[in-house]
């Protein structure tokens, strides 16, 4: 086994790197490959393309007609590319992408063939959908579900496959798949803003949710990542003694990119422009061998199209390179770990940023309405925002000192923190000509239009404003973004739902001026919500005690975290929304806790394997070399053996003990497991998991790591920390 590591270092050496042409310009590149607005009018009748255009912007129909050009047009312009084969792409609940590609070719029963795309294959497909999570929805026996056409993002060429995002559903309904519930949360969000924003300009008529995400991940060489059975199988390792030098020096951090990991990304950037992925920048994060990638922002929906995307390619084009990218997000201990950070923020249809101050005192108040009402909606779910980025990678990194907590705060900085301090006194009721000319030029007209500087400091935050937009960072690097982006758009749709009845009824019922009913009810949010903003250390002890007594939730673990997804307000909130009914909520539940339990069964299994199979016999062999060696000296030094071979016989006892606690704890947690697999309920089989089996992983975990410091490094059969981080 130790010549499968020194094999694989051997070939990395040798490793020449692929160059990469970038002959092109970007902006020439950009979209090429995408059946875009612009090629859309290319290929269709001016009818046609006005249909889908308000089927995308509006979410209008299409008829069938309609849908019969737009495949007919879709597929003259794929053949023109070379494309042979088309696909519904789809995002199921395992977290990956998935496809089944069918051939345009027909066969026309006179012995010939031709190339056919119609509407009807266009608009829907029915993949035998029996092997994807449906948490019960779906019988296996009545194994069917369908894939519907998205048209709110555009269909691409992925190699020779012409790809249609799609959304996937059971035959009765229900969302299987993480798109539909977005697409009725953006619908929600848009529909409650829209209503919030004719307060202050009567012309909006759409509001979009914007996301940029940063996507953070890992590059190790692939054969020494295939010579590692952990990794292979669990994306982490999950052992290996930490390497003398980590992430200690900070050098790597915006340091100078490896020429090969840049080879790496200046290939996939190009794949990301012929896809119509904004790829923008790119960076090394802070531990060696980690990097990011992050794009222009985009509309959500589309965001996590790419984003899904750009996690499938990734590993594609990482292959070229002999490189595997890691996107779990604690791949290796001891250094810090990959989230990816979903900014975020709603724009109206007139080009207005509500998350980003303005420059007159009325657009100032539409700003805090929006800002405030976010905080609020946090606030009331914190748990669910929680919830919403669960997983068992994830919970490696929140809470462990280098990620957010795993509380929901908000951070919002000095200056607003202020406005909210003065809005916060502003007299009940109607408010005398004074006190208003006040608030408009010294509150709400003097909110400085920058406040990008003043508000990105806080990096302990999962939360922050960041001057125009809110930054989620609690999100994992392996995460389907749909789920956080649903939550957090439903939420605040609901959010904005309740502001709106609740200034109606002043207007209405009271005789408020609108000015003086919008401040009226934000005084009584920005007071009802100061538990969930927090400006100081979240990575401390103290605020989790504080945290404590201002009763804000901090599930450390998955299986209690995931409790707030089905509580009776989550429910609620769903289907008041009509993001999701009760059914597809409890599916996704059970979904999400027996994915739980698989990744640590997994786990468990192969740290099980590898312990016991590749490192104890290592331990045995070095064992005997050493008590070989002791029999020698025995041999020549006689009565004067005891002082030359102490320091052997004191290792040859050290590595039994460890040898003992591998053992021991493996033959423990084999039998963990056997007792949570024999409970019923998957809540308590989850827990069982969480708190029984996976809280062995760490002492086994301990002698393997102790063992590889005192073994012949000859012996060693997994590759080690400092070969996979610092071999580029
Ligand atoms: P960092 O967080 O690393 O300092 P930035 O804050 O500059 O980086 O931007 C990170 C991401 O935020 C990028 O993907 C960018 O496109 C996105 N972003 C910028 N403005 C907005 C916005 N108004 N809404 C949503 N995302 C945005
Ligand atoms: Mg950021």
């Amino acid at each position: 086994m130790s010549t499968l590591r020194f094999h694989a270092i051997k070939e990395t050496y040798a490793y020449k790197p692929l160059v990469v042409d970038e002959k092109e310009r970007r902006s020439q590149l950009f979209g090429n490959n995408v059946f875009n607005e612009q090629t859309m009018r290319q290929y269709l009748t001016k009818d046609a393309f006005e249909k889908v255009t308000d089927a995308i912007y509006f979410g209008k129909k299409i008829d069938r007609g309609i849908a019969d050009q737009v495949a007919s047009s879709m597929k003259d312009w794929a053949l023109s590319k070379g494309v042979t084969h088309y696909t519904h792409w789809f995002q199921p609940l395992t977290g990956a992408t998935a496809e089944k590609h069918d051939a345009f070719f027909e066969t026309s029963g006179d012995g010939m063939a031709i190339e056919m795309f119609g509407g009807g294959q266009l608009v829907q497909q029915e993949p035998d959908a029996s092997s994807f999570p449906s948490g019960g929805i779906r019988n296996t026996f009545e194994a069917r579900g369908y894939t519907a056409w998205d048209p709110t993002s555009p269909a691409f060429i992925y190699g020779t496959t012409l790809c249609i995002p799609t959304i996937f559903v059971a035959y009765t309904g229900e969302a299987l798949d993480y798109k539909t519930p977005l697409l009725r949360a953006l619908h929600a969000v848009d529909a409650a803003a829209n209503d919030v924003c004719k307060y202050f300009d009567k012309n909006v008529k759409k509001v979009t949710s914007s996301l940029g995400w940063e996507q953070e991940y890992f590059l190790v060489d692939k054969m020494l990542a295939t010579s590692r059975p952990d990794i292979n199988l669990t994306g982490r390792t999950l052992l290996g003694h930490s390497s003398a030098k980590g992430q200690q020096l900070d050098d790597h951090y915006f340091g100078s990119i490896p020429s090969r990991a840049l080879n790496f990304m200046r290939d996939l950037e190009n794949e990301c422009m012929l896809l119509g992925i904004p790829a923008k920048t790119r960076h090394n994060e802070v531990a060696p061998n980690q990097f990011e990638l992050a794009p222009i922002y985009e509309e959500a929906n589309l965001a996590v199209d790419h984003n899904s995307l750009l996690m499938d390619i990734m590993g594609r084009v990482a292959s070229r390179h002999n490189f595997k990218v890691l996107l779990h997000e604690k791949p290796f201990a001891g250094i810090n770990g990959s989230g990816k950070h979903n900014n975020w923020s709603l724009t109206t249809d007139t080009g207005i940023n509500l998350l980003a101050p303005g420059k007159t005192p009325m657009s100032n108040l539409q700003f805090l309405t929006f800002f405030i009402n976010t905080i609020k909606a946090v606030h009331q779910h914190e748990a669910l925002l929680r919830a919403a980025v669960a997983s068992a990678s994830n919970d490696h990194r929140l809470g462990a000192n280098e990620a957010p907590p795993a509380i929901i705060s908000v951070f919002i900085g000095d200056q607003l923190t202020k406005v909210l301090e003065e809005l916060e006194g502003v007299t009940k009721g109607k408010l005398s000509p004074k006190e208003k000319t006040e608030l408009k030029l010294n509150v709400v007209g003097k909110i400085p239009d920058v406040l990008l500087d003043n508000t990105d400091r806080n990096r302990t935050s999962p939360f922050a404003f960041t001057g125009n937009k809110f930054e989620f960072r609690a999100v994992g690097s392996s995460a389907n973004c749909g789920d956080p982006m649903t939550v957090l758009n439903t939420i605040v749709a609901k959010q904005l739902k309740d502001f709106k009845e609740e200034v109606d009824v002043l207007i209405d019922k009271k005789g408020l001026k609108k000015d003086e009913a919008v401040f009226n009810v934000l005084r009584e949010y920005i007071k009802s919500t100061k538990a969930i903003l927090f400006e100081g250390n979240g990575y401390g002890k103290e605020w989790e005690d504080e945290a404590k007594k201002r009763g804000l939730s901090n599930n450390k673990t998955t299986p209690e975290a995931l409790k707030a997804k089905v509580s009776k307000q989550t429910i609620a909130l769903f289907e008041e929304m009509g993001v999701m009914s009760k059914i597809e909520t409890e599916a996704r539940y059970e979904i999400e806790i027996e994915s739980y339990i698989k990744h640590v069964q997994i786990e468990s299994r192969v740290l099980g394997d590898i312990a016991r199979n590749h490192i104890v016999p290592t331990a045995v062999k070095y064992q005997n070399v050493l008590i070989e060696n002791v029999k020698g000296l025995k041999e020549i030094f006689d009565e004067n053996f005891t002082s030359v071979s102490k320091e052997q016989i004191k290792l040859i006892e050290e590595i039994s003990n460890h040898i003992e606690g591998i053992n021991a704890n493996v033959t423990k947690m084999i039998d963990e497991r056997r007792e949570a697999n024999a409970i019923e309920n998957i809540e308590e089989r989850a827990m069982a998991y969480c708190n029984q089996v996976k809280a062995l992983f760490e002492k086994i975990r301990y002698h393997c790591d102790k063992l590889e410091l005192l073994v012949d490094d000859e012996l060693w059969p997994l590759t080690k920390y400092r070969e996979l981080l610092f071999t580029r």
